[in-house]
């Protein structure tokens, strides 16, 4: 066992604070890794002030990570000392039903154990994330980084952001000739936008926020729509195959699936506290549309969204902040006030 530093949050209440505990020794088929750098998600926040109402406390959370690799066990043969890696939201699952069998290990029939709020395969233990000076992962869930090594920082946010939205865009192919609409220029629709866009779609992105207008052309999007004016709405009626919304608060979705043509599918992937409004049966069988979900994607994927964002010089958009920066860094996601991922340099923990 060896002592680890980081952030936690005792209660919903509580604002994140250093918390010392105990990691596993790496075992034969364990990596391990410093912490060089941790992407903060919006996940983050549900969890720590337990929207989702699961939160085991005291919960550090932290689920994209980059790190380089300090020790590995005997039986790990894909990694080395020095290595640079990434590690998502995920660090183990059961490894032997179908979904596991298949590399979706998220949909895992036993249930995948989380890089925070567990449990821990076996043990049921509480894990504990990246907000965290080093982590102790089985080798299967550790990814290999092929990106400059002055980008890292801005790497992290893809083991999250970029793979949640990867996943759905390639499970409904989208690629040159599709139209897509993504929804909130947050974290994931960013990332939305640049894959999407170097899938080489047509990207529409909607927005709340009128001021984020010229970002999203420069991201790669097309054209840009303030989603609260129904006219600008309404010119992209019918017209759209495939929409990812990333919305992090509860929103009428029968405006966006009008947008849709026929056969066209609408995935959620934004997980808001409280429900959606019910979207109108009409909205989906006049024009025979789908609504969908999709969750992050499974280990093999997430490898292939990496090496595709390195060779597409894909990172991230990232405002670094310090560890002792991540209350005020809730404060402000709570305001779509970030541009367009927090990014907690890791080295200041020490400091803190
Ligand atoms: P984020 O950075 O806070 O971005 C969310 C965006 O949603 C905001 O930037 C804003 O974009 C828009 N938005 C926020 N509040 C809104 C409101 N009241 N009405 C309309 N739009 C609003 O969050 P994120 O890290 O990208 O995460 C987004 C959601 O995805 C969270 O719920 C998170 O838990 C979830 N998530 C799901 C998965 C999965 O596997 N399915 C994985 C990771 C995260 P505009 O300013 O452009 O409108
Ligand atoms: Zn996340």
């Amino acid at each position: 066992m060896t002592t680890a530093h980081g952030y936690a949050a005792t209660s919903s209440t509580a604002a994140l604070a250093p918390f010392s505990f105990e990691r596993r020794a790496p075992g034969p088929l364990d990596v391990a890794l410093d912490v060089l750098h941790c992407g903060v998600c919006h996940s983050d926040l549900h969890t720590a002030r337990n929207e989702w109402h699961n939160t085991v406390y005291p919960t550090m959370p932290g689920h994209e990570i980059v790190g380089r690799v300090t020790a590995v066990g005997d039986l790990v043969s894909k990694f080395k000392v020095g290595d640079l890696v990434g590690v998502g939201c995920m660090v183990d699952s059961c490894q032997h039903c179908q979904p596991c069998a298949d590399g979706l290990e998220q949909y895992c029939d036993n249930g995948f154990t989380g890089t925070y709020n567990g449990p821990e395969q076996g043990t049921g233990a509480n894990t504990y994330g990246g907000y965290s000076d080093h982590m102790v992962v089985r080798e299967s869930f550790v990814l290999k980084i092929s990106h400059d090594e002055g980008a890292l920082a801005a790497v992290a946010p893809l083991l999250c952001a970029g793979i949640t939205t990867y996943s759905p865009l390639r499970q409904w192919n989208v690629g040159p000739g599709s139209k897509v609409g993504i929804v909130g220029l947050g974290g994931l629709g960013h990332m939305g936008v640049k894959i999407a866009a170097a899938m080489g779609a047509h990207v529409v992105l909607f927005t709340t926020s009128a001021g984020k207008r010229e970002d999203a052309l420069r991201l790669g999007a097309k054209e840009v729509v303030v989603s609260r004016n129904p006219d600008e709405m309404a010119a992209h009626a019918g017209s759209l195959d495939f929409i990812l919304d990333t919305v992090a608060a509860p929103h009428d979705l029968d405006a966006f699936l009008a947008l849709l043509k026929l056969d066209g599918t609408m995935t959620l992937v934004g997980a808001p506290d409280r429900p959606h409004p019910s979207p109108n049966v009409f909205s989906l069988i006049m024009k025979r549309r789908r609504l969908a979900g999709s969750l992050i994607g499974g280990i093999r994927q997430t490898q292939e969204m990496l090496d595709f964002c390195a060779r597409h010089g894909i990172v991230s958009d990232i405002e670094a902040i310090r560890m002792d920066e991540i209350n005020t860094a809730y404060e402000r996601m709570l305001k779509s006030d970030v541009k367009y991922r927090f990014v907690v340099d890791m080295a200041t923990l020490k400091a803190a």
